[in-house]
């Protein structure tokens, strides 16, 4: 950081003041110049570090542990100490850090958040704010431009975490910034805190959150629309992102917000786009058509919805009816197979209750239906056996499989699992991260269908463009976008997304596709640029000094 940056950034601040904020503290590497400039000789120790040395230096004591949750709280300690310094880190080390500042280490330190507690990031709105929400996320000091808002009620795969479920949207926003640059000032996270229905964290002592039972109905959508009106109020056209709410809120909230203020829900379409993506990967490597897939989901939640959406939206862009595009598409739940004969079925499951004879269980609806890919988003570990690996290489010569449920434990299977049991011929896509599996002499990479893939991009695509609203054609050119990126090479070796390192062109790119879309609807605030990748480029953050 020049100068003159951190002395417009700090204006008048000087001293402890400038070393306690971490969007301004350098700690050991500011320079003899700065520590004139800014009172802060005698403060610091005379050596004087680059951003590289002090990477180094806090690279190596982490590595030094070996508890994942230590290594979330050290990283979590050198965010609020050092903002610049900690996504220099997380930029260069994407691959190492992302699993500990997102999934599946956020998991544990989200149920784990009352323990590990030390300093308040993002906001906590309470449902005893109602009537001044708009005057509680005044005392916010940034100008925010992205939002993300959870409520706590079905945190990953882990249920009612309640207020603990903080630890998901500081990890989402940290996520912006590294894998797409937005700065730092403009990312907000905040915790709905509703109450919980988890009985043991409302009796848990380190628990943080209001000890109640959650607010419901009229009380409940009252706070939500005070609450997305006073975003708008406080935040003039700032992008809101939906994360982690119960299915029975999750949906609604989305279809009556979605065209009257700029939201999405990642868990439902970022989803989808990642894994649409994925799909479109593995078409590459089979070489069949979209239209000819048959894909059976484990799970009938958000992700599973989302994600037969997208794939509906793809096939009938590519030629198929909504009606045939609806029926190459299969939800199994804990009850079985999605069929219309099915009673007292969740609204979100009835567009895909076709009609058809029930199936009992995972495996005999396989046999039914001779699905061509399998996408596991159930949140239970383990279910795709030994049994479904075989029954799904039996009928395709290249099975697509892709276990996304989160944390690791829930996977439904692991990657050597989905090797080994298909004879080394799955296309696989994971939830969390595996190693490579050397299989017969062949080593495969996989990789995470992993949200931060998507998110960031579009995120960065609608500040760039100022779009209005964000349409499910820009989920889909997103998922287009991301496709592009995979290599040759990263297909021979099993790799369904590119590597993780190159994330932020990625995300540039899918960020030009979403503004371009939102300047040919005529949905954008700012007029179109003659090169709209150079100029999202040149919004984005660098935390170098
Ligand atoms: P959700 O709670 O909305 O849905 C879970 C679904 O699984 C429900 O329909 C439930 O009925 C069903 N289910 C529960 N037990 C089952 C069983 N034994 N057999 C079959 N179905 C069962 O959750 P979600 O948002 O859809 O997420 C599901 C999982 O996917 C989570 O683990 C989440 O972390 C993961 N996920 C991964 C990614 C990713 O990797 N990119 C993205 C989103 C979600």
């Amino acid at each position: 950081m020049a100068i003159d940056t951190i002395d417009r950034r700090s204006g008048a601040r000087r001293g402890l003041d400038v070393l306690r904020d971490p969007l301004l503290n350098k700690g050991t590497a500011f320079s003899e110049k700065e520590r004139v400039a800014y009172g802060l000789r005698g403060l610091l120790p005379a050596h004087v570090l680059s951003q590289a040395e002090q990477s180094q230096r806090f690279l190596a004591n982490l590595r030094k542990l070996s508890d994942p949750l230590d290594k979330f709280v050290a990283l979590n300690s050198l965010h609020d100490r050092n903002e610049s310094l900690f996504f220099r880190i997380l930029c260069d080390h994407i691959d190492e850090m992302q699993p500990i500042v997102y999934t599946p280490v956020v998991g544990l330190a989200c149920q784990k958040f009352g323990q590990i507690f030390q300093r308040p990031r993002g906001m906590f709105i309470g449902i005893n704010d109602r009537g001044s929400i708009a005057n509680v996320l005044r005392n916010w000091p940034h100008p925010a431009g992205i939002i993300v808002v959870t409520d706590g009620e079905r945190i990953l795969g882990l249920g009612d975490l309640g207020a603990n479920g903080m630890g998901i949207p500081v990890g989402k926003l940290s996520l912006y910034t590294a894998c797409a640059g937005i700065h730092p000032k403009l990312c907000l996270p905040i915790t709905l805190d509703v109450g919980t229905n988890n009985d043991a964290l409302r009796d848990d002592l380190n628990y943080v959150g209001l000890r109640q039972r959650r607010a419901t109905g009229a009380e409940y959508d009252d706070f939500i629309e005070e609450f997305m009106l006073a975003t708008q109020e406080v935040f003039p056209g700032a992008l809101v992102q939906f994360e982690d709410f119960a299915n029975h809120n999750a949906f609604r909230l989305l279809e009556k917000y979605r065209d009257r203020i700029c939201s999405f829900n990642d868990d439902i379409q970022g989803t989808a786009a990642v894994a649409l993506a994925g799909l479109f990967s593995a078409l590459r490597i089979t070489g069949a058509p979209l239209i000819e897939q048959k894909i059976l989901f484990l799970g009938a939640g958000e992700a599973a919805t989302g994600i037969a959406d997208l794939i509906v939206s793809a096939m009938v862009a590519n030629g198929l009816t909504r009606e045939q595009a609806l029926r190459q598409n299969w939800p199994v739940d804990s009850q079985g197979l999605v069929v219309k004969s099915r009673t007292n079925l969740a609204d979100h499951k009835l567009t895909y209750a076709h009609e058809h004879p029930p199936a009992s269980d995972f495996l005999a609806a396989i046999k039914m239906l001779n699905p061509t890919a399998i996408i596991g988003v159930s949140a239970v570990g383990g279910t795709f056996t030994q049994a479904v690996l075989e029954e799904m290489a039996r009928i395709n010569a290249r099975p697509i499989v892709f276990a996304l449920s989160n944390p690791t434990s829930q996977s439904e299977c692991t990657a050597e699992q989905a090797y080994r049991w298909s004879g080394g011929r799955a296309l696989f896509a994971c939830g969390s991260p595996f190693d490579p599996v050397s299989l017969s002499g062949k080593t495969f990479v996989p990789r995470q269908g992993n949200n931060s893939y998507i998110f960031p991009g579009i995120g960065l695509g609608v500040l760039a463009c100022g779009a209005k609203t964000i349409t499910d054609d820009m989920f889909m050119s997103a998922a287009h976008a991301l496709a592009q990126l995979v290599t040759e090479s990263d297909l021979e070796q099993g790799s369904l997304y590119p590597a993780l390192p190159r994330i932020r062109e990625v995300s540039a790119a899918i960020a030009a596709t979403v503004a371009d879309n939102a300047y040919r609807r005529g949905s954008a605030i700012r007029p179109k640029p003659a090169d709209t990748l150079r100029d999202v480029q040149s919004q984005m953050y660098d935390p170098h000094y």
